[in-house]
């Protein structure tokens, strides 16, 4: 009897047996400028060219379903210009080049594992994600998930931004997709604020800044909405400033294709996105009026107990907006303007960024040392406690006590390879166990 070691402990889709690596296409979108490649790196810099030329999108061969690209195009390794961490220089990662050490948490499409680089013993996280989710047969839901991948891939490789996720390498085998991304090991925001529920105006007044600058550069910039604010995206590094991650349901917004599907969480969700109507970059600052308001009062302003009553709530949101009583004027006034039904009338945070910054709410911010970049400077309210990044501490143990290493057992000992204490069976094994 031998122990399998499988990076995810559900079962692995049949799906996926009839995917044909040829089958996929996949956009790689433009990446960092030029002037950011060192010059002295050839190799690198051909690597950076190379994800930059725009890939083909080849006719799918099924009738019914599409499948994103997998192909050499979905290997990348991302070199960014603020990282402190410099370039991992440009060879092409794999699965077995990172051993798992603990589940940082899960997301709707898999989980994200803390993995140590085994030869440079730096540690990252790693996003995977299920083949079998990309193939989209003609239901919404694996359009959605169809969506999700390229998106996630292509915007992180186009971002550069200090309160924004870093993607250092994209890489995949026969059933998954891998993402591996800078370990951000202050946890969730959220997580921080359980013992307390909620947060006095002038911290808070910390987080939503950066938050503002991440969604700002996302829109202004990358003309990218975000779409998914919430408090689960909103994570600590380990000097305790604000990152925005998980990417999956951002959209590079279009005049000639104004969003209009239904995206994102019930919550946090703009009137307009759950009305059907074309949407665009102020979704965003509804969302961050909706966490804005949880992390000063400890709950979203809409709630009910299932997700009809919420919609319902947030559609006639002019009724049912209320605040606690001891939230400042200065904080009702900013929610009000932010959390405006109608998009035309809500804060135009991109158009008039000085409204913001002058906005009362701020006035604890020093917004020229965050929009610096350079936001080691500063001191953030909280502080995550890391006495060693590896014991991911900041994170629920209802994940990192998870065993991410799900034993299944085999009698067939070939197809099997045993790296550093773990064993991992190839693909036609699985297969032969699946059937
Ligand atoms: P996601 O699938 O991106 O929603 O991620 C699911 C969960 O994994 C999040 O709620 C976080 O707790 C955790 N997570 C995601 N990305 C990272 C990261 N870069 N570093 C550490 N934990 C992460």
């Amino acid at each position: 009897m031998t122990e399998v070691f499988s990076f995810d402990d559900e079962e692995l889709s049949q799906q996926t047996e009839n995917l044909n690596i040829d089958d996929l296409n996949y956009r790689i979108l433009p990446d960092q400028e030029p002037d950011s490649i060192s010059s002295s790196n050839y190799e690198q810099k051909d690597v950076v060219s190379e994800l930059r030329k725009p890939v083909p999108i080849k006719q799918n061969r099924r009738n019914s379903s599409h499948a994103i690209d997998v192909n050499e195009n979905f290997v990348s390794s991302i070199n960014k210009s603020y990282s402190s961490a410099g370039s991992l220089g440009p060879y092409k990662p794999k699965l077995l080049d990172f051993e798992p050490i603990k589940v940082l948490g899960k997301g709707s499409f898999g989980k994200v594992l803390l993995v140590r680089e085994i030869s440079t013993g730096r540690l990252f996280a790693l996003k995977q994600l299920k083949k079998a989710t990309l193939i989209i047969s003609d239901d919404e839901i694996n359009t959605v998930n169809y969506q999700r991948t390229v998106n996630e891939k292509s915007i992180l490789e186009m971002v550069d931004h200090p309160n924004i996720v870093l993607l250092y390498y994209a890489f995949q085998d026969h059933n998954k997709l891998y993402l591996i991304l800078e370990y951000l090991d202050g946890g969730e925001l959220f997580h921080h604020l359980a013992q307390e529920r909620f947060m006095s105006e002038k911290n808070a007044s910390y987080y939503i800044a950066q938050m503002v600058l991440a969604l700002r550069y996302l829109h202004t910039k990358l003309g990218v909405i975000y779409r998914d604010l919430k408090p689960e995206n909103c994570m600590l590094n380990s000097l305790g400033n604000l990152v925005l991650t998980d990417f999956g349901l951002s959209k590079v917004s279009s005049e000639d294709d104004p969003s209009h599907s239904l995206t994102g969480t019930a919550q946090y969700m703009a009137p307009e996105i759950l009305k059907g109507e074309n949407y665009g970059f102020a979704v965003d600052w509804w969302s961050l009026g909706c966490v804005a308001f949880d992390l000063l009062t400890g709950s979203p302003p809409f709630t009910g107990n299932n997700n009809k009553k919420i919609m319902d709530k947030i559609i006639s949101s002019k009724k049912n907006l209320k605040f606690p009583f001891y939230l400042s004027q200065d904080a009702k006034d900013l929610l009000r303007k932010l959390l405006q039904a109608n998009p035309d009338k809500r804060m135009d945070i991109d158009g008039n960024f000085d409204m913001l910054k002058n906005h009362r709410f701020f006035r604890y911010v020093d917004w020229k040392q965050l929009e610096s970049g350079n936001q080691s400077d500063v001191l953030p309210p909280i502080l995550p406690v890391i006495t060693n990044p590896v014991l991911a501490e900041n994170f629920d143990p209802e994940f990192t006590d998870l065993p991410f290493t799900p034993q299944k057992h085999f009698d067939l000992a070939s197809d099997i390879l045993h790296v550093k204490g773990f064993t991992f069976a190839n693909e036609s094994y699985l297969e032969k166990y699946r059937s």
